[in-house]
Formats: C-alpha cells, structure tokens, sequence
C-alpha cells in the first residue's frame, strides 16, 4: 500500500498513521522525495482502506500489490516528467534526444559534438568519462578532468549533460558537472550504488541489465525512489542471448510493457542494442513507434577512430539525418 502524506503533517499525525499501519500487520516504511512524503506499507493481509484513508494527514491512498510500489503505474496514472531546466523536459509528449561519443576523449571532440548537436537543436549530450570496459587495458575515461571539460562547453551552448557514474563515491565529485547521472547496465543492480542515488536527488537514467528481467529493473529503480529520488528514467539497452549476429537484443517489447507497468519515462539505447552502426537507424525509429520517450545514441566526427564502441558510433551526416527522421516519426505517432 502507498499512503501519500498532507504536505507538512504534524508529526503527531504521522506517528498515529504509522502506528495503524503496523497495526494491521504491515511494515511500514517512510519515504520523503523532493516532491512529497509517502508511507509504504509491505504487507499481505486484507485491510479495509477506508479505515486507514479517513486518517487526518493522508492525502491519498492506494493498495499496489506489485512488488515495486512507488514507480507503480497502479498508484500514479499520470506519467513522470523530469525538468531538466531552460525548457529541457523528458517524458511523455516529448521525445528527448540524447546524443554524443561512447566516451569523452578530448576537447577538440567535445566542440565537434557540442557544434554538431546545437546545429540539429538536440539539448542533451551523452559521453563517458568513467567507462565500464570489459578489458582492464581499454581505455577507461578522462574522468573528473574530462567530465569539466565536457561542463564547461556544454554550459556555455545551453546544452545538458548525461554521464555514467560507476560508483558511490563519484557521486559527490560529479553532482556539480552532471544533469543527469547514467546507471550503466553492469551496475543496474548495484544496490548501493541506487540507494546513493536516491539520496543524491539529481534525475537518473537507470539501464536496464545485460540479462536483466524487466522486474528486476523495476525494483531497482524502486530502489532510487524509495531513497527519496523521484527522477527516474528506465533505458532499454538491448539483452544477451544466444544471438551472435549483433552484439545484443535490442528488445523493443520492453517499451509499451514497461510504459503500462510504470508511470516513468522510458529511453531506448539503439547503439548498445544492436551494436553495429548500420543498423541504428532502423532500430531508433521503431523505438519512436514503439512509443519511448527518447533515444540515446553514439555520435563521434570519425567513428572509425573513437575510443570506444566505434563499431556501432554515427557519424554526423548520419546522426543528421537520424534525428531529422525520429522527429518526422514522433510526429506520425503524436497524430494517430
Ligand atoms: C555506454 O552508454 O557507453 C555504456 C557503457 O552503456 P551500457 O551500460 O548500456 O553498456
Ligand atoms: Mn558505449
């Protein structure tokens, strides 16, 4: 059950609330985001919700008996919009573009890509400066160093920042840099690492594990919620299977399933989901029509260089023409 809290309850009240949630056998857990002040109560005895609903200091009350609670569409029907700022808003009615190198490599890169992406109105640039590598002699990012950088630019062309942070104690190094914090598919069940999250406030983008069910990334992104972080988008990024002909699954039914499931935004990953360049296009306008909130995608001047994931990196010509059609099919979609 969710019970959501009159703004400001007197703690008397809450004591009495809490005390008739456990009453009825349930435990009872307080969350305060920065939009509001809920209970959750875990439980699976049959209550009468009038008795609890008619409390003084409950706003709102609902019984959600999916494992995840908060991020539950069964409790808020309306879909979550994060407000990045200066008119940058990611969720339902818009359809974000987030774009930019597999990682940051130099500042030279980084005003091509600013250059490139304000030349196609895309507000949103993505770019690693902590890398999550599978070979411990790859290149693993520029960090704090690049990640200024990356700010600096971004903020002086009025375009926003997402980075992955790979562990707890980056979070408060990069708080003053990022716009958005990534969650990388190999930690998407690190446990701490959401909790820290949760606390840090700032919006997520949480992806979805390399052989990660949809549950697990639900509960995982209950995980942000409940520590107090209401701003949270899920990102399809493509599964592991027995497939060897593309580097992973892009799996597109995660998008209207997850949209039914959760009032969060979803993203899609084209470029980790297919893993070969060629095919970005296609799979980022069937993410549009699959009804995701936004892609996320590799970019870089000359993708046969990058550093990394050069492989399934556009080249502008062809993340011009990307974006131009993802938008032209937003709009068919908006219109049926
Ligand atoms: C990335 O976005 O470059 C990345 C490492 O993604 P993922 O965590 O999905 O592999
Ligand atoms: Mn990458």
């Amino acid at each position: 059950m969710i019970i959501q809290l009159q703004q400001g309850i007197p703690a008397e009240l809450l004591e009495a609330i809490l005390q008739e949630v456990k009453g009825i056998g349930f435990k009872a857990n307080e969350v305060k985001t920065q939009e509001a002040h809920y209970i959750v109560g875990i439980g699976k005895k049959d209550f009468d919700i009038r008795t609890l609903g008619q409390l003084p200091g409950v706003a709102d009350i609902h019984r959600v008996s999916d494992e995840y609670k908060l991020i539950s569409r069964k409790w808020r029907v309306n879909p979550t919009l994060i407000d990045l700022g200066d008119g940058v808003v990611i969720g339902e009615g818009n359809f974000s573009i987030m774009a930019g190198p597999c990682s940051i490599e130099s500042e030279r890169q980084i005003e091509l890509v600013v250059e490139h992406l304000k030349a196609n109105n895309v507000k949103i640039m993505r770019g690693g400066v902590f890398k999550p590598r599978s070979s411990p002699y790859a290149f693993r990012g520029m960090g704090l160093e690049g990640l200024r950088m990356f700010h600096q630019h971004c903020r002086q062309n009025g375009i926003k920042i997402i980075t992955e942070v790979m562990q707890v104690s980056q979070i408060e190094d990069m708080m003053d840099y990022v716009d958005v914090f990534q969650v990388g598919a190999r930690n998407s069940q690190n446990f701490n690492l959401l909790d820290a999250l949760g606390e840090a406030q700032k919006p997520v983008l949480l992806k979805r594990g390399i052989s990660g069910t949809l549950e697990e990334l639900l509960q995982a992104a209950e995980y942000i919620f409940s520590n107090g972080n209401e701003k949270i988008m899920l990102c399809e990024r493509g599964i592991r299977s027995y497939e060897n002909a593309y580097r992973n699954v892009l799996d597109l039914n995660a998008v209207p399933v997850l949209k039914a499931k959760t009032h969060l935004p979803v993203i899609v990953d084209p470029s980790h989901g297919i893993g070969l360049r060629d095919h970005v296009e296609p799979m980022s306008l069937a993410a549009v029509m699959a009804g995701a909130d936004g892609v996320i995608y590799e970019t870089h001047q000359k993708p046969e260089e990058a550093f990394s994931d050069g492989q399934q990196t556009v080249n502008f010509q062809e993340s011009e023409r990307l974006i131009k059609r993802m938008r032209q099919a937003f709009e068919l979609r908006e219109s049926f």
